[in-house]
């Protein structure tokens, strides 16, 4: 059997996803002229925990760890957003990652905070048994400041739902056993046998999938036929390729973090994902499609281009080859400010991160609450209220750009501010 050599991760960029976030916030503050107390409020994270902890590795020695865990704000509810495990994890992307998601889960109105986390490592470098004693140990190292009514970690790069499995384990054990079973929501994304909910797993790429046909149906464009690329071939990436096929469209490059691969007749994404799983998770080699250079990735001729790796991806080196009319943004913070002015004076348009990938934290709500009411949904179920809901905010999101005049993220931007300061307002600062 042919073997193939895999390249390491290519080095990452993490500058300034926490100026972009803030330059964001910013402009839409500006648009709604944001009550200046809740503004301060809004800049800052509330808590922001760095921990080192211990482990044993396979061959005997110990190895020290840095975990991170942000916690930006939780007037809506409890904190909510993933752990990732990365190498260019570290206190400001947690920041920005933290910041996101309250956005995110207030523009879906949904009774949940903002907060990101993770472990600055590359887990390619761990066997499995490894992973699962740094998960372990890094949920006990994290304690009591997560929790089911507290903060709610979910999968994110690098962590899935055996991760989330493995935090569950623990922080379960830690309680007494009259208590356990009251604890199962203090993660989502979980593995369907440990207390997931069914279609979590789609639950992202799906949402970024609808977002794309709510779009092409306002603009009355047929999505069948439509060429789409594909950066990240993870859980979001491949589960939106997955629906974007179904519809009828036509995947013809993919980008991992090994390399990036074109076909302009098409590639199959089921072939892709079955030759990833089998070449430990890269595309590279893929036999129908040709490799490019990852510089060439986002010039390639296609109608929709998804980013669902990480952040920072479209910038001012990159952004004027784009070829596509939509930026679908699969991925946290992709666009950066520079990249975003010149898509936009170009006439792409771009249907932001806080919608576009909010499936995944509707998913993980519907999760929480089957487990926090004892119930358990059909997977069509489960589809069908994350529709409905994903409809309601793009609607949303949509018109506030035409009334007001802004493109999409600064409307999406809006809509959660105003949640937010209706809160803040209401309730008062104590004491
Ligand atoms: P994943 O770990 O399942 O997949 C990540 C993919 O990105 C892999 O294919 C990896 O090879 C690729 N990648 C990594 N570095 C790359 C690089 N430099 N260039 C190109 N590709 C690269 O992660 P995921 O869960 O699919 O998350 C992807 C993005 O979506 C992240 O930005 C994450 O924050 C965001 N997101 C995820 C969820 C979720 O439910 N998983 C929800 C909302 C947003």
């Amino acid at each position: 059997m042919k073997t193939i050599k895999l390249i390491p991760p290519k080095k990452q960029s993490k500058q300034g996803m926490l100026e972009n976030v803030m330059r964001q916030f910013n402009k839409a503050a500006d648009c709604i002229d944001l009550n200046v107390h809740i503004r301060k409020i809004l800049e800052v994270t509330n808590t922001e925990l760095l921990v080192h902890f211990p482990v044993r590795m396979d061959n005997g020695d110990v190895a020290i760890f840095k975990g991170y865990r942000v916690q930006h704000n939780n007037a809506l509810g409890p904190y909510k957003g993933g752990l990732r495990y990365h190498p260019t994890v570290d206190i400001d992307a947690a920041r920005a990652l933290a910041m996101w998601m309250t956005w995110k889960t207030s523009l879906a109105g949904l009774p949940f905070g903002g907060a990101k986390g993770g472990i600055q490592i590359d887990p390619t470098q761990y066997s499995l048994a490894e992973l699962e004693r740094i998960t372990r140990r890094f949920t006990y190292a994290l304690g009591d400041n997560i929790g089911p009514e507290l903060d709610i970690p979910a999968p994110d790069v690098n962590t899935n739902s055996q991760t989330m499995a493995w935090i569950l384990d623990t922080y379960m054990s830690t309680k007494s056993p009259a208590e356990r079973s009251t604890n199962l929501h203090v993660v989502t994304g979980k593995p369907i046998g440990a207390g997931g909910s069914e279609g979590r797993d789609r639950a992202t790429g799906y949402g970024v999938f609808l977002n794309i046909k709510f779009w092409a149906e306002r603009k009355k464009i047929p999505l069948k036929g439509k060429k789409f690329i594909v950066q990240g071939f993870g859980n979001v990436g491949y589960w939106a390729a997955y629906f974007m096929e179904k519809e009828g469209a036509v995947m013809t490059a993919v980008q991992d973090a090994y390399g990036s691969i074109v076909n302009e007749n098409g590639i199959s994404v089921a072939a892709l994902l079955e030759y990833a799983k089998a070449n430990k998770g890269s595309i590279l080699g893929f036999k129908d499609a040709h490799p490019i250079a990852n510089s060439e990735f986002f010039g390639v001729d296609c109608a929709i281009g998804i980013p669902a790796a990480l952040g920072n991806q479209l910038t001012k080196e990159n952004a004027s080859q784009v070829k596509a009319f939509l930026i679908a943004e699969g991925a946290n913070g992709p666009t950066d400010i520079e990249g975003e002015k010149i898509l936009l004076k170009n006439g792409v348009e771009i249907i932001p991160d806080i919608l576009c990938n909010s499936g995944g934290v509707i998913g993980s709500y519907f999760e929480w609450l089957q487990n926090r009411n004892g119930e358990i949904w059909p997977l069509e179920e489960v589809m069908q209220k994350l529709e409905k809901k994903l409809r309601e905010s793009f609607t949303k999101v949509s018109e506030t750009a035409k009334d007001r005049k802004v493109d999409m993220r600064t409307a999406a931007f809006i809509i959660a501010i105003e949640r937010l300061e209706e809160a803040y307002v209401q309730r008062g600062i104590f004491p």
